[in-house]
């Protein structure tokens, strides 16, 4: 639905909410064979986000909280998105996240469940939203084998096929800052001048792709690897340096949905190779937005007695809401 209209409308998120939540609900406990008698508590994502789209949420968990006598935990889908990859691998407090979605980009160290040092963050778009944006723009879509994938991972495939990935050559984001903050809007604008001077010199028209297609998107993969590693390897010394994360703890977790991409992956590795880090990612499924990560959140805070509230008048959503202390200062 959201590929068919070029995006997340709110009005039409908000229909498709209201029209899904309750036969995923009931789905899922059939499914699971449990009734809402096996349930401990209800975890609803109450920030951040589209808030026509969290009022869904928030309102069908009150009324279940209501209905069963059940407590309510609230949830931050960014904590989630972080934190996910300790359902799947055995991964200590603390560590290092860079957490790579459509509508973040961020470098954290994890103390604990609720314990976040935020590091830096991106000062305009995302990675995720750079490859849909780029991939429309490109019309990737048009081929048939790309019509279901969303930007990111047809930008991955076609970049795969490049025959000369250096024909493009594209900025390296804020390379005189030595702080931990990303930027993705300079990189989106030279692809796409890139593509409008290809597009001019075949008279692309209508929805014709250019013929060096696999070569720019290769070129994309390769800088925005080089960006996030060049950060991330100033967030491991700047950890290092302040003792943030004790050598025996030495992890990076990579999540959100552009964590997928095996290329940007093999990337990061490297780097964690050099820097003796152990790097881990939550299987794909994990790293686009789902719900088990949200149910994983709960059940890690429900095991510590945290963020477990009974008096449900007190909750209430937040469309924008920050991950964590921020030390973006004090890594510059
Ligand atoms: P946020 O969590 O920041 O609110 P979101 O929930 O929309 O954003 P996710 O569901 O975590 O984001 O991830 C979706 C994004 O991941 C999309 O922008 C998509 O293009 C990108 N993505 C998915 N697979 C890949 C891939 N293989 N390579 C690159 N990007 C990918
Ligand atoms: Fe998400």
């Amino acid at each position: 639905m959201h590929l068919r209209h070029g995006g997340i409308i709110p009005d039409i998120a908000r229909d498709l909410h209201s029209s899904s939540v309750e036969p995923v609900v009931s789905e899922t406990l059939q499914q699971a064979r449990v009734t809402m008698d096996d349930i401990a508590a209800i975890a609803v994502t109450l920030k951040p986000g589209l808030p026509l789209s969290l009022v869904v949420g928030m309102k069908y968990a009150k009324h279940l909280a209501r209905k069963y006598n059940k407590p309510i935990i609230p949830i931050h889908h960014m904590e989630a998105h972080a934190l996910v990859a300790r359902m799947q691998h055995n991964i200590e407090f603390p560590y290092l996240t860079l957490l790579i979605s459509g509508g973040h980009c961020l470098l954290a160290v994890v103390e604990d469940v609720i314990q976040f040092k935020l590091l830096g963050e991106s000062i305009d778009m995302a990675p995720g939203e750079m490859f849909d944006k780029v991939a429309r723009r490109m019309k990737l879509r048009n081929i048939p084998e790309f019509a279901q994938m969303c930007g990111g991972q047809a930008v991955e495939v076609a970049g795969s096929r490049a025959t000369n990935p250096h024909l493009f050559k594209l900025p390296l984001p804020l390379a005189d800052y030595k702080d931990c903050n990303f930027s993705f809007n300079g990189l989106k604008t030279s692809v796409l001048l890139h593509l409008h001077r290809k597009e001019k010199e075949h008279q692309i028209t209508a929805d014709k792709l250019i013929p060096e297609v696999n070569d720019l998107c290769a070129a994309m993969l390769m800088a925005t690897s080089r960006h996030l590693v060049h950060r991330t390897q100033r967030a491991m010394e700047f950890c290092q340096q302040n003792n943030l994360i004790p050598d025996s703890k030495k992890q990076l977790i990579v999540s959100g949905g552009v964590a997928c991409n095996n290329y940007i992956f093999n990337a990061l590795s490297l780097l964690c190779h050099e820097f003796n880090y152990q790097i881990y990612r939550p299987t794909p499924k994990l790293c686009t937005d789902n719900g088990v990560m949200i149910a994983w959140n709960g059940l890690e805070k429900w095991r510590r007695g945290l963020d477990i509230v009974t008096d449900l008048n007190t909750l209430d959503i937040e469309g924008n809401s920050k991950l964590g202390e921020s030390f973006i200062s004090k890594v510059a």
